[in-house]
């Protein structure tokens, strides 16, 4: 009998014991876990099922029909992802009947699909194009064109309604995961389509552009807006010091795309390849992170002093931050005032910076490498000139293999210093619960004096969405929580007693940034792996308290004086707008 992954690890006690059913496929025997569908069964057996609608933790929409197999028993073929998993099954994969149903299946979806493939910013990266090719589909079938208007109206995201094949995975991640609902199916039959109520633009609704839609869709149906046209244009402009800073997730996230394992740190490359496009200077956003810690500590510090208001809630994610301005408008006084780590690098670059150096002011254009698309929203709708150009980790990609630069074959190189000596900062912000982490290891010092003994603080490191902890700071017991993937939050705030933390962390999406609506495509993309990457480098970090970095210690000496003086508050800080009027009906 063939033992499966999952009865292997039962019997190492590394998953709790689950009741086990014993099915045959293909003529093999295997041994899988009860109360789940077919189609996860068979992933679970290692068996290789394609599907266009399925996505491993959404709930099954049955509306591709490509993971269809043959049941002994059945009359007719069944769709593997909706049908439950029984003992004693007799399943067929891949018969000439099955081959064949998934064949004109994929037909079928072509057949008023855009032939622009060229074109298509998911081309040699598409579901559909690479079933089609897998499967040797042939143009047997014309169908009418739906002749929609693509959606331009959002700085994050773009919809090219022509090209949906109504899977439903955007629409169940932004209802289910991320609580927003902005996206839904609209009219009957063959007129169907995913947008938003009344035809309005994604741009003008409810989207917080956390850009998770754009992850799980199998097409170009939905994806991040490019901006690479404006980048290119800056390098090619003589008068731009064209600059690049790069946020911690995208540094461990580039590996698999040049060929190497996942999760392996490839910052000195990139700082190399990004050279060799043609940027000026490329600086490290875990500087602006520091920075960040620095003002939302002695925020914290302050609240503690005054008793409140609490809990403060941090602000880096601006995914959350609109969620935040939508949904709970009379708690704004709650959220940190400090910019997202990007704007205080920003606007940095284009002050200080730009004065002590050849760079001037308007010449300055600052480009991010983030993970994420919601950047993209916050530097044209908040920054007011702070960053220039926000490009996804996938837009990244993009530019480097069109430069034909392979990052595998590049020597590192360190990043360029913002004042003083160049120094690389820990990178555990773009994982959830980093921000808490570094926050914690700064406001002990400030309030005791003293370091906290173990800079290592576990408790809020992890996958979990809501994760929980006390750390006694001279006798306050300093409450925390550490929340990512806004369905979590919403959960968290409707379960009450939040008032009781004296610090929260959000972060939109779930598992951090690591987990960013603009990082590379992938059903199973290796977060733990990330995750591990960045306590690695923190870890090997000859310094790992954000006031002890050098480079922001003289940031401070010289020009802003301490954390949230006037100066400090002037060009590192914000406000809110209660936006819970803004999308509703007119
Ligand atoms: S970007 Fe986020 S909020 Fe906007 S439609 Fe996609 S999942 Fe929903
Ligand atoms: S936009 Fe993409 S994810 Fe959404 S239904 Fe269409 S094809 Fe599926
Ligand atoms: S969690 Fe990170 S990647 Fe996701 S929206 Fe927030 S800032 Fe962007």
């Amino acid at each position: 009998m063939a033992v499966t992954n999952t009865a292997a690890l039962a019997a190492n006690g590394q998953i709790k014991s689950r009741k086990l059913v014993n099915i045959t496929v293909d003529g093999h025997e295997y041994q899988v876990g009860a109360d789940q569908t077919l189609l996860e069964g068979l992933r679970e057996a290692g068996i290789k099922v394609p599907t266009l609608c399925n996505w491993q933790g959404l709930h099954p929409a049955g509306a591709c029909r490509v993971c269809v197999v043959e049941l002994e028993g059945a009359r007719t073929l069944v769709a593997s992802c909706t049908q439950p998993i029984v003992d004693g099954m007799v399943v067929r994969t891949q018969t000439p009947r099955v081959r064949l149903a998934r064949k004109i299946n994929l037909e079928l979806q072509l057949a008023n699909h855009p032939e622009d493939c060229f074109y298509c910013q998911r081309n040699n990266n598409c579901e559909l194009q690479t079933l089609a090719a897998e499967y040797g589909v042939e143009r047997r079938y014309r169908g009418k064109r739906k002749q929609a208007l693509n959606d331009v109206t959002s700085y994050a995201l773009m919809r090219d309604p022509e090209k949906c094949i109504l899977c439903q995975r955007c629409v169940t991640t932004c209802a289910d995961v991320q609580a927003v609902a902005c996206i839904t199916p609209l009219k009957r039959g063959f007129d169907t389509t995913i947008g938003v109520a009344f035809g309005e633009g994604i741009g003008d609704s409810e989207c917080v552009n956390c850009g998770q839609c754009t992850k799980v869709c199998p097409t170009g149906a939905l994806v991040e807006r490019d901006d690479l046209a404006k980048v290119y244009t800056a390098l090619a402009d003589p008068t731009k010091y064209v600059v690049a800073q790069i946020a911690p997730a995208v540094r461990v996230s580039l590996a698999q795309e040049f060929g190497m394992s996942p999760g392996a740190d490839f910052t000195g490359k990139l700082v190399a390849g990004l050279k060799l496009v043609g940027f000026t200077k490329v600086f490290d956003t875990n500087y602006a992170a520091d920075l960040t810690i620095m003002e939302e500590a002695a925020e914290l510090v302050g609240r503690v002093k005054n008793n409140g208001p609490f809990p403060l809630v941090t602000s880096c994610c601006p995914a959350w931050i609109k969620f935040a301005e939508q949904y709970y408008p009379d708690h704004l006084e709650n959220l940190s005032s400090c910019k997202s780590p990007q704007m205080m690098m920003g606007a940095v670059l284009h002050s200080e910076y730009a004065k002590k150096t050849e760079a001037t002011r308007d010449g300055t254009f600052v480009v991010s490498m983030m993970p994420c698309t919601a950047k993209k929203w916050e530097m044209n709708k908040v920054s007011e000139g702070d960053v220039d150009v926000v490009l996804t980790t996938r837009e990244l990609v993009r530019m480097l293999k069109r430069e034909q630069i392979n990052l595998a074959e590049l020597e590192p190189v360190s990043f360029d210093p913002v004042f003083g000596a160049s120094t690389w900062a820990p990178a555990i912000f773009g994982v959830s619960g980093g921000v808490a982490e570094a926050a914690i290891r700064t406001a002990y010092q400030m309030v005791t004096g003293e370091e906290l003994p173990v800079p290592d603080f576990t408790p809020v490191r992890g996958l979990e969405g809501v994760k929980t902890t006390v750390v006694d700071v001279n006798g306050v017991q300093l409450r925390s929580a550490v929340i990512s993937g806004l369905q979590n939050v919403r959960d968290f705030f409707a379960q009450g007693g939040w008032e009781d933390y004296h610090f929260i962390e959000v972060m939109a999406c779930p598992g951090g940034c690591i987990n960013g609506g603009g990082q590379p495509y992938s059903e199973h993309w290796p977060l733990r792996r990330l995750m591990e990457s960045l306590y690695g480098i923190d870890k090997n970090m000859s310094w790992r308290r954000s006031h002890e970095n050098p480079e922001i210690v003289d940031l401070y000496e010289q020009y802003l004086g301490a954390p949230n003086s006037e100066k400090a508050h002037h060009l590192l800080h914000r406000s809110y707008v209660d936006r819970s009027m803004d999308y509703l009906p007119q």
